[in-house]
């Protein structure tokens, strides 16, 4: 079982590698140790892969270490690119928004896709293969289940924590370390936050409440939906905010992000209504209520002062919300930290310090925001590296 190229793990950037790397004429074989492939990307974008980013940029992804590593590995496989690819197999595709591209119908086609384009590269995948050991000698020695596999270079495509129940494993991160490479502390992104108990009776009575807001975090600003859950935030807008948010950090709801509050209550100041009426104009009722409640309980708008309108179009702009923690990886989308990207070639992905050892994908300290960002990075680091061996 000699081969130039041992992948380990099949997933979108393993087998993106795989495929790049066949083309050109490597014997590749892929490591997965689950008992089939493509389970996330199957779950995606809920059952529709949001596969890209029209406009994925590096300005788009969240590391500790430099911001241009992925810079040359995105300009090399541009959302184009695999955007070329869904169209040579006639997948039709739709903008759902802010550049985000989805099958119109089911993920399927897009692992139908990467199955062609693996069989034409001759890509061979061996199943239910958990790798014991990997060692350097002249060459690379990975022990498994199924037996020992030699190769020149060996891929590290493990991907993150999240979603332990689709099999997720730390593996990769083993690795770096077994190698001695340094990883930067891992923690989920792209999570749903939650409220400490004394908070949540509260949050509770908002469940299943959607709005259009502009969330900030220091560092950060979307505008996009919250949702409110049973037991906290969630939602794209939550979502993205939680890939920059330090645990303590408050997050600032603008909940009137296009218009002016203050000059929407001023126009009914001299009203009788009550401002709960007001305000059920222009957000819904059950949110104004318990808001109302929790910030100005509501009087008729004629009896509050001029100061007093000041501040709830104030507070309407800029309510804090403190979540205490997160969902964790059961819920998380992504997995923020992993290899740092100074231990890497940005240009290859091969470990600087270990030749022929490379790393792709959500392993590597690079994490995407919502929105075909990360099956972005995965195409586009897969592709660099199997550009490489
Ligand atoms: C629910 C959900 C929905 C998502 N939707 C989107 C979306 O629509 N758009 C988007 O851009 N991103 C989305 N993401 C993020 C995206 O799926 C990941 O960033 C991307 O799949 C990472 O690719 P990867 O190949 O690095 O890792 P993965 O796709 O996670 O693949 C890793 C593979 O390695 C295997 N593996 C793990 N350990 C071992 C081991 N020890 N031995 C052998 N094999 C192993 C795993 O079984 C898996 O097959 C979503 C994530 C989740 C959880």
């Amino acid at each position: 079982m000699n081969f130039d190229v041992i992948i380990i793990g099949g997933g979108a950037a393993g087998l993106m590698f795989a495929i790049e790397a066949g083309k050109r004429g490597r014997r590749v074989v892929v490591l997965e140790h689950a008992e089939r492939l493509w389970k996330k990307i199957l779950i995606s974008g809920g059952g529709r892969c949001n596969f890209t980013n029209v406009g994925a940029s590096a300005a788009h992804y969240v590391t500790s270490g430099s911001p241009h590593f992925c810079k040359s590995a995105l300009a090399r496989f541009t959302p184009n690119d695999f955007i070329a690819l869904v169209e040579k197999h006639g997948i039709a595709y739709h903008e759902k928004k802010l550049g985000q591209l989805f099958c119109d119908f089911s993920s399927k086609q897009i692992v139908e896709l990467l199955e062609a384009e693996c069989a034409a590269a001759k890509v061979e995948i061996r199943l239910e293969c958990r790798v014991v050991e990997v060692r350097k000698n002249a060459r690379f020695e990975v022990e498994t289940n199924l037996g020992m596999f030699t190769s020149d270079s060996v891929v590290i495509a493990t991907g993150g924590l999240s979603f332990p129940k689709l099999g997720a494993t730390d593996f990769g991160y083993r690795l770096a370390e077994k190698f001695d490479l340094k990883i930067v502390p891992r923690r989920a992104g792209l999570v749903p936050l939650t409220f400490a108990e004394k908070e949540q009776r509260f949050y509770a009575q908002l469940s299943g409440i959607s709005l259009d807001v502009i969330a900030t975090v220091p560092g950060a600003t979307f505008r996009e939906n919250i949702l409110f859950t049973h037991r906290g935030v969630s939602g794209p807008a939550i979502l993205q905010v939680s890939n920059y948010r330090k645990a303590t950090d408050p997050i600032g709801l603008n909940l009137f992000p296009e218009k002016s509050a203050q000059q929407l209550l001023e126009k009914q100041r001299s009203e009788k209504k009550e401002l709960t009426t007001v305000l059920s104009q222009w957000l819904p009722q059950r949110f104004v209520q318990a808001w109302c409640e929790q910030n100005f309980p509501s009087r008729p708008m004629n009896r509050f002062t001029p100061r007093e309108v000041e501040s709830i179009a104030a507070r309407l702009h800029s309510w804090q919300i403190q979540p205490a923690g997160d969902e964790g990886y059961a819920k998380a989308e992504v997995t923020l930290g992993g290899i740092e990207t100074n231990e890497l070639s940005s240009k290859t992905m091969e470990a600087r310090r270990v030749p022929g050892l490379f790393f792709v994908g959500e392993v590597v300290d690079m994490t995407g925001w919502l929105g075909g960002y990360n099956f972005q990075w995965a195409w586009a680091s897969g592709c660099a590296a199997g550009g490489a061996v």
